[in-house]
């Protein structure tokens, strides 16, 4: 096993680069796993998807999601954060210090870990879909981030999926369309009651039951979509102006292979209230893989830098490097 390393962050979205950003100020010389380029995912994660970041902070002109993340990842290097652009395919937290072994690199050691590898949103799978997605062609997985685009403006908006994420885009997308169409494939809602009734009595918002998405149409944006009854198999076309795609997010724990405690639906716990602890001891969660709720880069980013100062004071308390000065009111974790 070569040296080992102090700190090691696995991810490379907003939470991982703040985290490396507050331990790389604080001496700690992260070293960054930041995932490899993926049919599915880039290094970089769900904001390299994303054409117009406009709701972070400090960008009032707005800011494309690739370059907000190379802006995010320069400043983590700029303070000597050491980067791998390799995915970590297995992690050993039974023993400490905790091994990490990269998909063709050779195996670190680290005293302290941060979790922060995101989560993906699920697509239907469709060709066109994915592809569209990619270009900011008019199909979204985040209302919050892309709905306030000039190109989605009173046009025809179509959502698909029937839990609470969908309800909550579509309500969101009521304030810019023309109307707001949610495909549902079942004849009711997971949602929430009180979620599902305000889709529902929405004047703007309409309903198509028991439909499934056969096809995204469009060349440079999307135009239209073939829709299947599921009760009848009939098929048919609708023109629209833009899809949001909300059939549930899947976080990026697999690699962990049930050696952190996770929610039943796969995201890490943090047990303790506004702290990034998880339950191996020295190991830490940030960002939207132990954030189902919020799933924003200013929240990914704030958890990061909690990580980090946690991660910081857990190192202090065991003997590697000072601890923050926020070590004041309570003792370290430990
Ligand atoms: P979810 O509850 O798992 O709902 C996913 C929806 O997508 C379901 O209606 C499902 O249909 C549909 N779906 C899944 N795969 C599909 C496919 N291949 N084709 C078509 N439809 C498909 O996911 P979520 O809405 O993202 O919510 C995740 C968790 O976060 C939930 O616990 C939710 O309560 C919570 N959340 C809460 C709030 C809030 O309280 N404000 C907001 C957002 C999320 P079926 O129903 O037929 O399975």
């Amino acid at each position: 096993m070569p040296q080992t390393e102090t700190l090691v962050i696995i991810g490379s979205g907003p939470a991982a680069w703040t985290a490396a950003i507050y331990a790389a100020r604080a001496n700690l010389r992260p070293l960054v796993f930041e995932g490899e380029p993926s049919r599915t995912m880039l290094p970089g994660g769900q904001l390299m998807f994303t054409t117009e970041v406009e709701n972070y902070p400090g960008f009032p002109e707005g800011v494309t999601g690739p370059e907000m993340m190379e802006r995010f990842k320069d400043q983590a290097v700029r303070f000597g954060t050491r980067v791998i652009q390799e995915a970590v395919t297995r992690v050993e937290l039974g023993r400490h210090p905790f091994a990490v072994t990269p998909n063709y690199g050779d195996p670190v050691e680290a005293l302290s870990l941060i979790v922060a590898t995101g989560a993906r949103a699920n697509w239907l799978g469709l060709p066109n879909e994915e592809r569209l997605a990619q270009s900011g062609g008019g199909v979204s997985a985040c209302a919050v981030c892309d709905g306030a685009l000039p190109l989605f403006r009173d046009r025809v908006l179509a959502v698909v999926g029937g839990g609470d994420s969908a309800m909550e885009e579509a309500l969101y997308l009521t304030k810019f369309a023309s109307e707001v169409l949610v495909i549902h494939r079942r004849n009711e809602f997971r949602a929430s009651p009180i979620m599902a009734d305000r889709v529902l009595n929405h004047p703007k918002v309409r309903v198509l039951w028991n439909t499934q998405v056969l096809e995204v149409l469009g060349y440079e944006h999307v135009t239209g979509l073939r829709l299947e009854d599921t009760g009848t198999g009939e098929t048919r076309e609708i023109e629209i102006g833009g899809l949001f795609v909300a059939i549930g997010h899947t976080p990026n724990t697999a690699f962990l292979d049930g050696q952190i405690a996770l929610h039943p639906s796969g995201y890490i716990r943090t047990p303790e209230p506004w702290r990034t602890v998880t339950s191996v001891d020295g190991v830490f969660a940030a960002g939207d893989v132990m954030d189902s709720y919020y799933r924003q880069a200013i929240t990914a980013a704030g958890t990061g830098c909690m990580a980090a100062l946690e991660a910081e004071r857990w190192l202090a308390h065991h003997g590697h490097g000072e601890s923050p000065v926020l070590e004041t009111a309570e003792a370290p974790a430990s």
